[in-house]
């Protein structure tokens, strides 16, 4: 018994390594990951919120850690950071809203029947007798030869959107099954796409019909912080957005229809023929009355450079996002800041460790960019404001791999793939998973559209190849405990933690799961980095003409 215990604390020690803070230079470091965390998820960055001193203290860590590395500024004009113009705008609780028919008025609360906010920089909103046009599920893609729009003019109007893409619901002997990936949401399923495509169209509004199952998730969360919106300030001229956006709760969409003189559930089937042509809801009109508060601020997108050694044009990136929830109502234990530290801070320091190995690795015939965007939770704004003024041209970016949230419960014999069937990045995973003994598994829940909802996301719409890796996308096959485990761990930390002050940092964590697929991550840029070969979007993802046109300009 005497020499067992010794042995016992000896494996223990080296097993949570807490006794030994060297790290090798060529080794993703759990011990690394999890003081970083510990930092940046402290009270004393008040929960990283863009616009405070939170974001102050990230920014100077994030800057000190890639000084630290070795990296050099990655950013605008020299410097390690790029300028975000931020624009909060909070419709005010006196808002009027309201369909009428010749007969009815049906008055619409904000928060209950609607959850309306505006992206624009309007104090004022009056609309006054607009027509209604009832789009079905919104989809122009020329791809699938798919038009809901036809001739139909929707110009000051507004739109009334369907959720999700034609095929969601579809049985497979249906002419549209499979045209839209199925369960699986395509971008034209996600609300961001159908609020665009009426932006695009001139209508002065977009509401999209809520149904729990389609949208992935229900009403309270649709309603949540109704009315209020954060983007960007400074918005490209050829792409602002709608004056009016939102959800429209099902029952009003049905009371709505119904003075129509239509019935939903009929028009959903209508919706998914192919032969479906968008109409104006004869008769009926909409009017809006609303004062709206925008305040302005500053924020940033932090960026490091590994430049490489041979075509140091041709950059990949690799990000994660730095902000998180602020400070808020205390929990039960009395914790008011929402320290994020699984979302995003987790995959920050992944980012920093990913910058660490691949300095200390022989150097790369292309750059790296480890980039820490800004307001991610606020609907990827740092990202996509980013891709609409990139410091490294687009169409010589190689491959973006994005870090938000990594499972913290061990081991797994896989990884989780978001997104499949998008590019042939899934391919390299696939390869790089086997070589390491796992394999891969599809997100569980692709129908949830995932993958049109992270950072990662904000370069594939400019054209960018995109792998993400999301903690949350799918219970993993654990060693210890197989995919029970893993949805176990999922569905406490949504449960739990997810957006909440319990995203803590904890010393119980076990993060050798997170290793593992952040080892992958840094396979496969120092592959890519190494190599002229530009991976490729594949047949029928939405974004392969976008980079087909962008590969254009690569000379
Ligand atoms: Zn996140």
């Amino acid at each position: 018994m005497r020499l067992i215990l010794p042995t016992l604390l000896l494996i223990f020690w080296s097993i949570n390594g807490s006794a030994d803070h060297h790290t090798e230079p060529s080794k993703i470091s759990a011990n690394n990951l999890s003081d970083m965390v510990k930092v940046m998820a402290s009270d004393e960055f008040q929960g990283r919120a863009p616009g405070t001193p939170g974001e102050d203290k990230t920014v100077a860590y994030l800057i000190a850690q890639m000084k630290k590395i070795g990296l050099v500024p990655g950013g605008a004009e020299g410097s390690w950071t790029q300028a975000v113009p931020m624009m909060r705008s909070e419709v005010k609780p006196s808002a009027k809203m309201s369909f009428s028919s010749a007969d009815t008025v049906l008055t619409l609360a904000q928060g209950t029947s609607v959850s309306v906010d505006t992206a624009t920089a309007l104090t004022n909103i009056v609309a006054t007798d607009i027509p209604v046009v009832f789009v079905g599920f919104g989809a122009n893609a020329p791809e699938q030869d798919w038009d809901d729009y036809g001739e139909i003019d929707l110009t000051g109007k507004l739109a009334i959107f369907l959720v999700n893409d034609p095929d969601f619901a579809a049985e497979p002997k249906e002419a549209v099954a499979g045209r839209f990936g199925n369960r699986r949401m395509t971008y034209y399923g996600r609300w961001a796409y159908k609020f665009e495509e009426a932006a695009r169209r001139g209508a002065l509004g977009a509401l999209v019909i809520h149904e729990t199952e389609a949208a992935g998730y229900d009403w309270s969360v649709a309603a949540a912080g109704a009315g209020e919106n954060v983007s960007l300030a400074n918005k490209d001229p050829k792409a602002l957005p709608v004056t009016l956006q939102g959800w429209l709760h099902n029952d009003a969409a049905q009371e709505l229809l119904a003075a129509a003189g239509h019935d939903l559930d009929a028009l959903r089937n209508t919706a998914r023929q192919p032969e479906f042509q968008a109409f104006e809801l004869e008769g009926i009109r909409f009017d809006a009355d609303l004062e709206v508060k925008i305040t302005t601020f500053d924020s940033q997108n932090v960026l490091g450079l590994l430049p490489g050694n041979e075509r140091p044009d041709e950059v990949i990136i690799a990000s994660a996002h730095w902000d998180a929830y602020g400070i808020g109502a205390p929990d039960e234990q009395g914790r008011t800041v929402r320290a994020g530290a699984n979302d995003d801070a987790l995959g920050s320091a992944g980012i920093l460790e990913l910058a660490r190995v691949i300095k200390a690795q022989p150097a790369m015939a292309r750059s790296a960019l480890f980039a820490f965007w800004t307001a991610e939770e606020a609907g990827l704004v740092g990202s996509m404001a980013y891709a609409a003024d990139p410091i490294f041209p687009i169409e010589k970016t190689v491959a973006n791999f994005t870090l938000d949230i990594l499972q913290t419960a061990g081991a797994a014999k896989d990884v989780i793939l978001v997104g499949k069937g998008q590019s042939d990045l899934e391919d390299d995973l696939a390869r790089a998973a086997k070589a390491a003994g796992r394999y891969v598994t599809e997100e569980n829940l692709p129908e949830n559209g995932l993958f049109y909802r992270a950072d990662h996301f904000s370069m594939a719409r400019v054209g960018v190849p995109v792998l993400l890796m999301m903690g949350i996308a799918g219970g993993a096959d654990l060693v210890v405990g197989g995919r029970e485990a893993g949805n176990q761990w999922i569905a406490d930390y949504i449960g739990n933690c997810y957006h909440k002050p319990c995203d803590a940092w904890s010393p119980d964590w076990d993060l050798t799961g997170a290793v593992q697929d952040i080892e992958l991550f840094r396979q496969l840029i120092t592959e890519l980095g190494g190599t002229t070969r530009w991976p490729a979007w594949k047949p029928g993802s939405e974004f392969k003409a976008t980079r087909e046109q962008s590969a254009s300009l690569r000379q």
